[in-house]
């Protein structure tokens, strides 16, 4: 099912989201339910705030394949690199932002179990994005050089 994405100016995109405490089926299925929104919107990533719920579940895929997060968190990054990034929920609008250019990251995979992600390039750029969703923080927070897209302004 194909869900609402929530815009710049919804509360709960401002929120910081709880963690999620079993990934039971009812969470499998919103994870399910997030990826064909992403992939019909042609996103990378996608946070549950995005969608209108308040926990810490991300969807993401760069074109390799789906990965789904389940409370993720940085243990560790390195490295710092400036990019373009934009976001579903702020459409027509992208930006520069730094960010580390490689992470790694624990979370709960989609059966509950631990699992250990080490990311680079855009795969590191597009997780801290996302973890930065569950904390309430979008990227024009910490982007330089925003650019909107006019045409998208104009109802395109
Ligand atoms: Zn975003």
């Amino acid at each position: 099912m194909v869900l609402r994405i929530r815009t710049e100016g919804s509360e709960i995109l401002r929120k910081k989201a709880r963690p999620i405490t079993t990934v039971n089926r009812s969470i499998k299925r919103l994870a399910e339910d997030m990826l064909e929104t992403m992939y019909k919107a042609r996103g990378a990533g996608l946070a549950a705030p995005q969608i209108g719920r308040d926990i810490r579940l991300v969807v993401i895929d760069i074109g390799e394949g789906p990965i789904i997060l389940v409370n993720p968190k940085v243990t560790s990054s390195a490295g710092s690199v400036v990019d373009v990034e934009a976001c579903l929920s702020i459409p027509g609008v992208s930006g520069k932002v730094p960010r580390a250019e490689r992470v790694c990251v624990d979370s709960l995979d989609i059966d509950g179990k631990m699992q250990l992600l080490e990311a680079e390039g855009f795969l590191a750029r597009v997780i801290q994005h996302e973890i930065d969703h569950l904390d309430g923080v979008l990227f024009i927070d910490r982007a330089t050089d925003i650019v909107r897209d006019k045409d998208e302004s104009e109802q395109r």
